[in-house]
């Protein structure tokens, strides 16, 4: 762990697995409630020299971060895929897009807005840092999504204290420590530990903001805990995204495009469509053409030459997608490809896609979070519509259409943060991201992202002093 500047054990461990062989790959450091205490206390210490650098300072050792990810690419791209278990194209969008992400993110200037009120009076409204900030990430795309806090987070002033998920945490530790090489001590601690050790962040006194990507259940706690100091929040959560196909497509082409919109990272992906609305029209045409292109592709270890998709990353959620896999069997539901799991070694869940089950079933309702995916059909837009918003979800969502005015028409009435017309999965760091509903509170990346880790401070002057 990096904990004020320093390389610390800790006292006790956990295993990291590897989720195609089952093997253990490493022991971990779980951090102790006093390291945390520490790293808080280093995180604390170093705010005010952080916070007075010129931003031009910070932003050089931002990008800096950037060049440290891509200067050892290769081995992030294989550490990747050893503990989480994507397969290599997957490695190199998330490595490559770390390393931008940095890059971008230290171009990018906090509003300043100054006003001449006459009379010798003015006001000025400045974004000010926060202080210590918490980060906790999830385990499908471990260093991204730690990158997508890291950086916002110091641009605006502040220093971390981030915590991986215990599924993920190697490529985050290696992060930590390559840019404690040249950061200053305490400005990023990174402390691997399992859920106390999120709580034991959410809760601190000293931590000012908490900055929270994971599943909308464990938000819920983070929200409560975060109350004890009024911390600000930041909380990206679950999906159950859906996407709309509307009859004007032509079917082979767009099975391709669905498939990877619901299955890229073995589904394991936050905005991943995740209900799949087809119109009757060209329903089975559609549901064959994707079926024919699943079996194309090729599911194993990620670090095989060859494998698309890797398995799943841990075991708590691959026994979850069994569970939801028997419901659908139990349920009479009717597989047109996969749902069988098969023995062996490994995480690994078939490509599965079930044929238009009742909108109340659990594929339907649930976020999977895995690659089981139900195609319904629909007639009418309106119904349609409401289908897609019948979901305390509200991450985002997808409409495939040739007719573009008849897809915005659509999107503008989707209760989703982003959506997409006939692409998906595209983010920048220079475009807000952040869920509707219980998909989260507050937006990453852009300008409103790094707003979110500053205060608003406003200055009034009369220059007229009595
Ligand atoms: P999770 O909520 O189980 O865990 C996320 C992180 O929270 C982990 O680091 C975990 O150790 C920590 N944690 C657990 N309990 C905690 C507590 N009480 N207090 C503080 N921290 C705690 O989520 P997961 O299973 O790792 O990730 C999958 C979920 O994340 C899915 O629901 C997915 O949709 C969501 N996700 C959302 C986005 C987004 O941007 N909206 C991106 C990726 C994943």
């Amino acid at each position: 762990m990096t904990i004020g500047g320093k390389s610390v054990d800790a006292e006790s461990h956990f295993e990291a697995v590897n989720p195609a062989t089952e093997q253990v790959i490493a022991q971990v450091p779980d951090a102790s409630h006093e390291q945390l205490e520490t790293a808080v206390a280093a995180a604390k210490a170093a705010f005010g020299p952080w916070s007075a650098r010129p931003v031009d300072e910070r932003q050089a050792m931002i990008a800096r971060i950037g060049d440290a990810i891509e200067e050892n690419a290769e081995s992030f791209m294989r550490l990747l895929t050893l503990e989480q278990g994507k397969a290599r194209a997957g490695a190199e969008w998330e490595v490559g897009g770390s390393a931008h992400w940095c890059r971008e993110i230290a171009t990018q200037e906090l509003p300043l807005h100054q006003e001449d009120l006459g009379e010798g009076r003015s006001v000025e409204n400045r974004r000010t840092p926060l202080g210590v900030v918490g980060a906790i990430t999830p385990w499908n795309f471990p260093l991204l999504l730690a990158v997508w806090k890291i950086a916002p987070a110091l641009a605006a002033g502040n220093t971390v204290v981030l915590k991986p998920s215990p599924y993920t945490p190697l490529c985050t530790l290696k992060l930590g420590e390559l840019a404690s090489e040249f950061l200053p001590a305490g400005v990023v601690n990174v402390v691997s530990g399992g859920n106390e050790l999120g709580g034991w962040l959410t809760r601190h006194p000293d931590v000012r903001k908490i900055s929270f990507t994971g599943s909308t259940a464990t938000g819920r706690k983070v929200m409560e805990s975060a109350s004890g100091n009024l911390k600000r929040i930041t909380l990206e959560l679950g999906g159950n995204d859906p996407a709309i196909v509307l009859p004007d497509v032509d079917p082979v082409a767009i099975a391709e495009k669905l498939f990877w919109a619901a299955f890229q990272n073995s589904a394991q992906f936050c905005v991943s469509a995740k209900r799949i609305y087809i119109h009757d029209a060209i329903y089975d045409d559609v549901s064959r053409a994707l079926v024919e292109y699943a079996g194309t592709v090729k599911t194993g270890d990620g670090s095989m030459q060859g494998t698309d998709l890797g398995p799943i990353q841990n075991r708590m959620q691959f026994d979850k997608l069994r569970d939801l896999l028997a419901d659908a069997r139990d349920t009479g539901l009717r597989f047109l490809c996969g749902g069988d799991v098969p023995d062996g070694t490994g995480y690994f869940v078939p490509v599965t896609i079930i044929d238009n089950p009742p909108e109340d079933s659990r594929v339907v309702k649930e976020e999977a979070f895995g690659p089981v995916l139900p195609l319904l059909r629909f007639t009418d837009i309106d119904d349609v519509v409401a289908r897609a918003n019948d979901t305390e979800y509200g991450l985002a969502a997808s409409v495939w259409s040739s007719d573009i005015d008849r897809a915005q028409e659509i999107a503008e009435r989707i209760e989703a943060g982003t959506v997409w017309i006939n692409e998906i999965h595209s983010f920048s760091p220079h475009i807000a991201f952040g869920g509707h509903k219980q998909s989260g509170v507050g937006i990453e990346n852009a300008i409103d992202g790094l707003i979110e880790y500053t205060n608003s401070q406003t200055i009034y002057t009369n220059r007229a002093v009595a």
